[in-house]
């Protein structure tokens, strides 16, 4: 049995600007695509934390505090830390956080900017 498909497209159904897409592609890899550019732009970076990018980065650093590598797998008393802070230009992406655990965190903070 024989089938055959037929695809047509039409130039017509293109409806979106080819310059703006590039430009929007350009800027999303300079960024990694790890957030949308209006998240990326936000003044309000804190904000840009939410409940599902926490577990996100919990999962990938395997419930460990990057810094003294204690183990809670129930994650509770482990914190999000922004590596390079929100108040030095830090972004809220996955690549700029990292998991600590709240004693870590704290001897961190000396510099509380914010
Ligand atoms: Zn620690």
């Amino acid at each position: 049995m024989k089938t055959s498909y037929k695809v047509s497209v039409l130039d017509s159904e293109i409806a979106v600007d080819w310059d703006w897409l590039v430009q929007r592609h350009r800027k999303l890899e300079r960024i990694g695509f790890e957030a949308t550019l209006k998240e990326y732009h936000s003044r309000d970076q804190r904000r840009q934390m939410t409940k599902e990018l926490r577990q996100q980065i919990m999962k990938r650093d395997h419930y460990t505090c990057q810094n003294c590598g204690k183990y809670m797998p129930d994650g509770v008393g482990l914190q999000i830390d922004h590596i390079i802070p929100i108040s030095k230009g830090g972004k809220t992406v996955a690549s700029n956080l990292q998991v600590l655990c709240s004693k870590c965190n704290g001897r961190k903070g000396n510099k509380r900017t914010t």
